[in-house]
Parts: structure tokens; C-alpha cells; sequence
């Protein structure tokens, strides 16, 4: 597996495969990787013959105060994962290399990010949303794989592809989770033994969500949501949002629909780890 370091070398490459015929898949991450990762590249496979894995703790997504510094970066841990993944080759761009000191340009999207992890971290989805254009320029890929874990995101970037015409085909990956319910993070690394028992509220608040639902279709929102609430804070969770959305739009449910797709999103900190969860509903 080789580890490519600049724009140019992993866009020559790319091109080098596309003229072979071969299809490029992305997964972009931000390394410290985990099983949810790897099941990305499992995905990716399945649709390409060369995975590309892009490596970069993304500065421009993080917000003042946030753990940008203490990151983990365990790269040959990460990149040896990879190969015994069957990736392609590893994209491991520096900062300067993606972002040069006079840098100016962003890349926005104005509604689907706005609420949610938009309205909590200011900045964090343009950061997003550029970084991934200037990956997708860099590794020019067919298809790019993102996990439903961030399940924002992944409708944000849906929604740049579309309005921006980008030729690469996003798929989303189920979310993946620990044996005992918790949504694999990298940032789970950052809590102890207590602040992880703790975590498991969010899961469970879904769960219990998810029950209501089945029981009652009528279930009031508003109610289940103070009851979610209960729940997350009884694990000694800050809590920053529960929101229980369409599926598509992301647009707020006042009431629960007869029949279509919902989604149900927390996130919380715990300690020093700010952690989200969803679930999907499909309801009639
Ligand atoms: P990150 O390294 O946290 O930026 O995540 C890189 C990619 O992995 C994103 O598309 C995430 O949604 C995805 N991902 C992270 N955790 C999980 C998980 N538990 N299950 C599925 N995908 C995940």
C-alpha cells in the first residue's frame, strides 16, 4: 500500500488508474481509526477496484476551544489498518499542503447544515464541506463513502454534490457500534471508565425512542423527547441537542408522519468528549 503525501502525486496517480479503466473510491477520515472506518473501506470496495483512505485532521472544521490539539494521530497504526484493509494507498496530506498560508477560498452550504451540529459549532460544516472539495479535487474520485455516524454531514455533503455538480457518486454506510450499544468514535478514546458508562445514555435514549415509537405512532414529541433528555442527563451527559427530524430535508417533526423516513439525533459531551448518536425510523 503506498502513502502519498501531495495534491499533484495523488492526482497523477488517480488519473493513472482512471486511464487503466479502474474506478477510485474515497473514504475520507481524520485517522485515529476504529472499526466504523474500516467498514467504510469494506464499502468502498465493493464499488471500486483502487480505495483511496485520506488521512488529515482538518483544522478549518475545528472551533476555538475545541480538541484540535489533542486529536489522536496514532498514523502507522492507522495506516497499517488500511493495508490490512486492502486500501489502495493512503492520502496523508500535511496542513500546509492542503491549505496554503494565503488560502481564501471556501466552499458553504447554506441550509442543511445551518441546525443541529451547524448551529452548535460555527464554522465546522464550511470547514467540512472545503475540506472535502479540495480531497475530491486532490484523489478525483468515482464514488466517496461516508458513515451515517455524522448523519448531518453526510446530507450536507449530498446536498454540495448535488447543487455544485461534482461527478462522484456519495454513498452512505450504516453506523457501526460498540458490542454494548455506544456509536464507535475516535473521540471515545477521550473518556474514562465512567464518562463511557455514561455515554451509553445516548444509545439508550434512542433505543428507548425507538420503542415508544413502535408502541404508540402517536407518541407526543415533545414528551419523548423530555423523557430522552432524562435519560442522557441521568448519564451525566451535557446535553447539546435531541432533534427528531425528517430523514431527507432534516426538517423539524411536529407530529409524527404516517409513513416515510425519520431520523432521530442527540449529541452530548461527557467529560471531554463531545459525542452524537442517530438512529433512522422507517414509520407505515
Ligand atoms: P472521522 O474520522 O470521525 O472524520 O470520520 C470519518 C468517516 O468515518 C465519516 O464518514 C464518519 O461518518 C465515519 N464514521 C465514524 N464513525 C463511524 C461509525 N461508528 N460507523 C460508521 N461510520 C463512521
Amino acid at each position: 500500500m503506498q502513502q502519498i503525501k501531495t495534491i499533484a502525486q495523488m492526482q497523477e496517480l488517480s488519473k493513472q488508474w482512471h486511464f487503466s479503466g479502474d474506478k477510485v473510491a474515497v473514504v475520507p477520515t481524520m485517522g485515529a481509526l476504529h472499526e466504523g472506518h474500516l467498514s467504510l473501506i469494506r464499502v468502498a470496495k465493493k464499488h471500486a477496484q483502487k480505495v483511496i483512505v485520506t488521512i488529515f485532521v482538518n483544522p478549518t472544521q475545528f472551533g476555538e476551544g475545541e480538541d484540535l490539539d489533542a486529536y489522536p494521530q496514532p498514523l502507522k497504526e492507522d495506516m497499517r489498518l488500511c493495508d490490512l484493509e486492502g486500501a489502495s494507498a493512503v492520502f496523508t496530506p500535511s496542513a500546509a499542503e492542503m491549505y496554503p498560508k494565503d488560502s481564501s477560498t471556501w466552499v458553504d452550504e447554506a441550509q442543511v447544515g445551518l441546525g443541529l451540529c451547524g448551529a452548535k459549532r460555527p464554522g465546522h460544516f464550511r470547514g467540512v464541506t472545503t475540506i472535502v472539495t479540495k480531497l475530491f479535487l486532490a484523489v478525483l474520485p468515482d464514488y466517496a463513502i461516508f458513515g451515517e455516524k455524522d448523519f448531518q454531514q453526510l446530507a450536507v455533503i449530498r446536498r454540495m454534490v448535488r447543487d455544485l455538480n461534482f461527478p462522484v457518486t456519495i454513498i452512505g454506510a450504516p453506523l457501526i457500534r460498540e458490542k454494548d450499544g455506544l456509536a464507535m468514535s475516535s473521540r471515545n478514546r477521550y473518556l474514562n471508565t465512567e464518562q463511557r458508562q455514561g455515554a451509553l445514555s445516548l444509545s439508550s435514549s434512542l433505543k428507548y425512542a425507538c420503542e415508544k415509537i413502535d408502541e404508540d405512532n402517536q407518541v407526543l414529541l415533545k414528551k419523548l423527547k423530555a423523557q430522552m433528555k432524562e435519560i442522557i442527563e441521568g448519564g451525566q451527559g451535557k446535553l447539546d441537542y435531541i432533534e427528531i427530524l425528517h430523514a431527507e430535508s432534516l426538517e423539524e417533526l411536529a407530529i409524527l408522519p404516517d409513513s416515510g423516513e425519520i431520523r432521530i439525533l442527540v449529541a452530548a459531551s461527557f467529560g471531554p468528549a463531545r459525542l452524537i448518536d442517530n438512529v433512522g425510523i422507517t414509520l407505515g
